[in-house]
């Protein structure tokens, strides 16, 4: 067991409580790379919006793969094993038991068109950066053949997004299911869909019976009996958990459960997550760690209209009768429910609670845009994107050479030039370094990127997470009174543009003109005289204010106090038709 004394050690408070906005993504930015950083970056929470924990009152939690991490690849590999079976056990071919799970080529965020029975990498506008048929990567041409633009609009009729770690198993075996079809000499392959003698598979049915199958293992089949028989096989268990829930009350702020799981399996997960003695070794209750919990929660329904609250019986696991009016006792489970309802009975406001999960959809988008929580994403996948971050530094160095090759090739050059330079060996060079890259994340390349590409998942990140790390635990870095702080969001002419770089235009030198304001004017001298007035002479119809005065200072927003929740609202009211599903 480890004591007080011991987390204390191992967990370091910030020099002085100040605050450094721990994230490093605007490397040109000179400020930032001036900064050091006093936490290491496994342990780091990243920054996407200001958030000031001072002001959280409320920390809720998802559990599947948020609180309860599974251990990969075994977890996907018995998901991978159930599905392949119950494939089978519905008229799929017996040879689909051939296959194992192979971790290196599913990447979360993949779209599925259901059309062409396509697996899609794209960016976050929607153009397509990967695509892959089966095991077969297309050439661009082809890609292009398929889709007009290589661009895919986001409508959930055609695509399906596999937008969680438990979508991991049916990616893959959409892959295998479709190579095997398209291989063997027996079928014949459509664009549509697979021919089989007087039968036709449409590549929409093949993705209907996978997702069944998945919903099956998940509600019916053997998922969950399997891993509560395998509890350390399957889950991380981290004695720090204890440690962080109890910290959070004793700072004063409450405990919230929400799952999607139901209560004999929640149970059986936290009583594992929580199995530590207690300080004076006596054993707890995992549920005297919470202020509230809720199961079967259904996210995201439970962030709209949800389901009736009711108070489970925890001897018999049935929910009691009619809905539960309130107040919430400790010690109860609850399921059902909806965040209106939860939130009137822990006396909670949007901007009180700070939502800790892994579903983009289900936990971070719903949340934030219906409730306007603040979101923690946890990206269990960070660890091995930052490790390659580090251990292929040198790839890295090698495309900034290039990059800077490529720009010296067009240095002196202007419009009055006739040939244009040979890059031809520089691009090679950049693509070749580009898919060494890929490749060191997995077969499908990085969840965040492809190149210099960013992802539709790492926009959705960018969005709708306000911070984001691989684990919650990583809370236990930073006191309860940190402001997170947002890296200062860059247009490329700030991003590029040396503070130090001359602006004065020599005299013999053309320029673009100055529209807004020239510099004879200075606004930003301390005591601005005020515009003089006059009266008009018959004394009447004088105009008031002959020009506006500058601004007290206080009127400015400042990161520290901004909210940023209230710009997000308008921003959150555009797209947001990404694939709900109802897994945890
Ligand atoms: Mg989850």
């Amino acid at each position: 067991m480890m004591s007080q004394t011991e987390v204390t050690k191992t967990f370091p408070h910030p020099e002085n409580g100040v605050c450094n906005g721990d994230n490093g993504a605007s490397a040109l930015f000179e400020a930032n790379q001036s900064k050091i950083f006093k936490r290491e970056p496994r342990n780091r929470i990243f920054v996407n919006r200001s958030l000031h924990l001072q002001k959280i009152k409320f920390y809720g939690f998802d559990m599947d793969y948020t609180l309860a991490v599974y251990k990969s690849p075994a977890y996907e590999s018995m998901g991978f094993d159930l599905l392949k079976e119950r494939l089978v056990s519905i008229g799929y071919p017996a040879a689909l038991r051939e296959f194992d799970y192979d971790a290196t080529f599913p990447v979360r965020g993949l779209w599925f068109d259901k059309v062409y029975g396509n697996l899609l990498k794209v960016d976050s506008y929607g153009n397509i950066l990967v695509c892959i048929h089966g095991f077969r990567f297309l050439k661009r041409m082809e890609i292009a053949e398929l889709y007009p633009n290589k661009f895919m609009q986001l409508d959930d009729s055609r695509l399906y997004v596999l937008n969680t770690l438990f979508n991991l198993p049916e990616t893959y075996m959409l892959a295998c299911i479709i190579d095997y079809f398209t291989a063997k000499k027996e079928y014949k392959s459509k664009k549509e869909g697979i021919d089989c003698g007087d039968i036709f598979m449409s590549y929409k049915s093949i993705f209907q019976d996978v997702r069944a199958a998945v919903d099956w293992a998940h509600l019916n089949g053997d998922l969950k009996s399997e891993t509560v028989k395998n509890l350390e096989k399957y889950v991380h268990r981290d004695e720090r958990l204890p440690v962080l829930l109890d910290r959070l009350r004793t700072h004063g702020a409450k405990t919230v459960l929400i799952t999607n799981s139901d209560y004999e399996y929640t149970n059986k997960i936290m009583n594992f997550l929580l199995d530590f003695p207690a300080q004076n070794h006596e054993k707890k209750d995992w549920t005297s760690y919470w202020d509230c919990v809720v199961v079967d929660a259904r996210k995201p329904l439970f962030f709209e209209e949800g389901t009736s609250l009711r108070k489970v019986d925890r001897k018999t696991g049935a929910s009691q009768l009619g809905h539960h009016k309130g107040p919430l006792q400790p010690g109860e489970v609850y399921s059902g429910g909806s965040c209106d309802v939860i939130s009137k009975l822990l006396g909670a406001r949007g901007k009180d609670v700070l939502y800790v999960g892994d579903h983009i959809y289900g936990d971070i988008l719903k949340s934030k845009k219906i409730r306007g929580w603040r979101t923690f994403l946890i990206i269990p996948e960070l660890m091995q994107e930052v490790r390659v971050w580090t251990e292929k530094v040198d790839l890295f160095k090698q495309v900034n050479q290039l990059e800077a090759a490529l720009s010296d090739s067009y240095k002196f050059l202007d419009s009055s030039t006739v040939e244009a330079p040979d890059i031809t060996k520089i691009k090679h060079s950049l693509r070749d370094i580009a898919y060494k890259l890929d490749m060191s994340y997995g077969l499908l390349g990085s969840l965040f990127r492809s190149g210099s590409r960013q992802t539709f998942f790492a926009a959705q990140v960018t969005r709708y997470a306000d911070i984001y790390a691989a684990s919650f635990l990583n809370l236990l870095y930073y006191p309860f009174c940190y402001m997170f702080k947002a890296p200062a969001m860059l247009m490329p002419h700030e991003a590029t543009v040396d503070h130090n770089a001359p602006h004065e235009v020599p005299a013999d030198e053309p320029a673009p003109p100055v529209v807004r304001f020239n510099s004879e004017v200075d606004i930003t001298e301390e005591d601005q005289p005020s515009p003089k007035r006059r009266k008009q002479e018959d004394g009447k119809d004088h105009v008031p204010h002959l020009r506006a005065v500058k601004p007290h200072k206080d009127i400015i927003p400042h990161d520290d106090e901004f909210d940023s929740d209230d710009s997000e609202e308008n921003a959150n009211k555009l797209d947001d038709t990404v694939s709900a599903d109802s897994v945890r």
